[in-house]
């Protein structure tokens, strides 16, 4: 099984990431989605209405990160040999969650036009310690100052390479290349 841990601020389009993913994997790969909340159920309720094989929500109570413990839980829930593909939604932080690692092979971070494009340089452990970038809500790029050469700038300063997705969950754009790199992965371990 590949596993990913997407991080992002709140509201960056983790959850709407996952939404737009789902139907695009459907009949390709089987995939469990994990989510991490400080409340509710809304998430692993949109990732089930989305089209996961299976769904868990946690709840931390007040945690503003995921840890491995947590996560051991929810997969103990779950039968391992009936997925593909695990993506483990983090609780939107860009703080905390970069400092904990989950044993999953891949660490992405959504990261959002509105955010503005200073968050590189405002929280370079976040930035740093990912090994795909994607850049959400790039519709929204004719109505906000957002300069795309500054955020790169500040991206390539703390890492250097990293494979990035420019797109847009509301339009589709530029989904088709996130598809691809995931299934690519998910092919090289399974
Ligand atoms: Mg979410």
């Amino acid at each position: 099984m590949f596993s990913i841990n997407l991080m992002a601020s709140p509201g960056a389009g983790k959850t709407s990431l996952i939404e737009k993913t789902l139907p695009r994997l459907k009949g390709k790969l089987r995939v469990a989605v994990i989510d991490g909340d400080i409340a509710t159920s809304i998430d692993s309720d949109r990732a089930a209405a989305a089209g996961a094989q299976a769904a868990i929500q946690i709840n931390t109570g007040g945690d503003c990160h995921l840890d491995a413990i947590m996560l051991r839980g929810a997969l103990d829930q779950l039968d391992l040999t009936q997925f593909d593909l695990l993506i483990v939604e983090n609780v939107g932080n860009l703080v905390c969650p970069a400092s904990f690692n989950l044993g999953t092979q891949k660490s992405i971070l959504v990261a959002s036009i509105p955010e503005g494009d200073d968050k590189p340089y405002k929280y370079p452990g976040m930035y740093r310690g990912v090994d795909a970038l994607v850049i959400n809500k790039i519709d929204l790029l004719p109505y906000v100052p957002f300069r795309m050469d500054y955020f790169k700038r500040g991206v390539q300063i703390l890492n250097p390479g990293v494979i990035t997705f420019p797109l847009s969950c509301r339009t589709d754009e530029g989904l088709d290349a996130w598809i691809e790199w995931l299934i690519q992965n998910v092919k090289r371990v399974t």
